[in-house]
């Protein structure tokens, strides 16, 4: 039977355009079903749009529209990064449809006796869509938004996540539930070790604002937004209306990836588990969770005025420029940073120097009449599987910019060869050295299809038609 994999991304708050934080963790778990569908793999690919929660009430209201339009006009700027990154997932998911409607009260049901309802007062970020404890805090105010949270009483719904702390503990430590990288392995273990608590599910309606999923058979309550978003990955597989398709995918799927950002790691690696625990349910196999993307070392912000935007950025460089920049450039499991400059520097050295002067003078040596295309020697062709088997290794562990370190050594090594040979001076080896570039070159191409699909499409090209292209415009301050 062919290996599945079901591989799926955060789903974004729609209250705010993306940036390229979001661009990021898009493209790397692109890379990542791109790679596995290159091994033939049947591969399912999910992302989406959470929308049910209270900041898109209160962005609508400052924008003097629905709450509806605002996020149908978001969720589709969210889709289509789809183009604009050059992005193969699958399906997109908005919670505010009907099947995920539908998935998650059936969700609630199946958690219906580790349910139960309590008097609460609590800390709640309406930023994080969380209750903190005092000393969760950081001189009172949300780590994540340095806002204060507001003090909030009400009978809730609660679930009884305590109950799974040890089976949850095992589960990671174990690796049955693996969680890359080890540090935050670390992280989310010491967060358990420090005791879990039972989770408040519910608010009233009134505070929601009316905007959210009814709790079933209560319609004072509306389900907590993260209980009903974390119930996406299975509902868009048609946890509430089709068996056949989520069984394949979710219940005898073996190989089952989340790909987020360090910042929700306990309600993918705690919660979620919980609840797919209490539902009975089979459980995601790992965790990969990505740093965060500054802009010249300072956190994005609208009021700091350092937004990018990716489509921006795409419009000004293109589609494969920014890819790589992100998967080049930033450790995929550490804080990353952006500046136009550090970006400007890698596109003009890397690809317009690198790939594209590589392949520019390669093609030019092999126009003139007197080439002749030979067979690639035993040499280039085990230097070159020697970089390919790198490059794998380092796919496997999620390592995407040293993988691309790897193809960029490649690169190197054929201008080395080249220019120690001089092909250009029609000595007598010189067909066989274009020849060896010239086999680089299709299985760089090849290679660099998961990362930069256009490019490598573009090398492809030139070679089968031995006509010179310019793959990326050097730019001139
Ligand atoms: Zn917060």
């Amino acid at each position: 039977m062919t290996k599945k994999l079901y591989i799926t991304t955060a789903i974004d708050y729609v209250n705010a355009s993306p940036h390229l934080g979001h661009a990021l963790e898009k493209i790397q778990a692109d890379v990542v079903a791109r790679y596995h569908r290159s091994l033939k793999e049947d591969v399912f690919f999910l992302t989406g749009s959470d929308e049910n929660s209270l900041k898109n009430v209160q962005s609508a209201e400052k924008e003097g529209i629905s709450t509806e339009d605002l996020v149908a006009k978001n969720a589709d700027v969210f889709k289509n990064l789809k183009k604009s990154l050059s992005l193969s997932y699958d399906e997109f998911i908005r919670t505010t449809e009907e099947r995920h409607i539908k998935g998650s009260k059936k969700l609630w049901l199946a958690c219906k006796d580790d349910i139960y309802k309590k008097k609460y007062t609590g800390l709640y970020c309406v930023g994080c869509e969380e209750f903190y404890k005092e000393s969760e805090l950081q001189n009172g105010l949300c780590v994540e938004h340095k806002t204060k949270p507001e003090l909030i009483e009400e009978e809730n719904y609660f679930f009884k996540l305590s109950k799974y702390q040890n089976k949850i503990k095992e589960l990671i430590e174990g690796d049955k539930l693996k969680i890359i990288p080890k540090k935050r392995k670390n992280e989310i273990l010491s967060f358990i070790n420090s005791g879990i608590e039972d989770i408040c599910i519910s608010r009233s309606s009134e505070r929601s604002r009316g905007w959210g999923i009814d709790v079933p058979d209560d319609s004072s309550q509306k389900i907590w937004v993260w209980f009903d978003a974390l119930s996406n990955y299975i509902n868009a597989l048609g946890y509430a209306d089709d068996e056949d398709n989520f069984k394949i995918w979710w219940q005898e799927n073996e190989n089952k990836l989340h790909v987020i950002g360090k910042g929700i790691s306990r309600f993918h690696a705690v919660y979620w588990i919980g609840m797919l625990m209490s539902a009975g349910l089979s459980l995601p196999s790992e965790i990969f969770i990505h740093g965060y993307l500054t802009v010249a070392n300072q956190k994005m912000s609208k009021s700091l005025g350092n937004v990018v935007d990716p489509v921006e950025l795409v419009k000004k460089y293109g589609t494969d420029a920014v890819r790589y920049y992100l998967l080049r450039e930033i450790t995929p499991t550490e804080d990353g940073d952006f500046t136009y400059e550090k970006f400007e520097q890698r596109y003009n050295s890397d690809l317009a120097g690198g790939i594209g002067n590589l392949l520019a003078r390669t093609v030019t040596l092999a126009k003139k009449p007197v080439f002749n295309n030979l067979k690639p020697t035993e040499k280039i062709k085990s230097e070159t599987e020697k970089y390919k088997k790198e490059y794998n290794d380092f796919l496997g562990e999620f390592k995407f910019n040293d993988a691309l370190k790897s193809i960029w050594e490649l690169i190197s090594h054929c201008d080395k060869y080249i220019n120690e040979e001089k092909p250009w001076e029609e000595k007598g080896n010189s067909s066989q050295v274009i020849s060896d570039v010239l086999f680089s070159l299709g299985e760089i191409s090849e290679i660099l299809k998961i990362f930069l699909p256009e490019t490598s499409e573009k090398i492809k090209l030139s070679l089968e038609k031995t006509e010179s292209i310019i793959l990326f415009l050097r730019l001139t301050k």
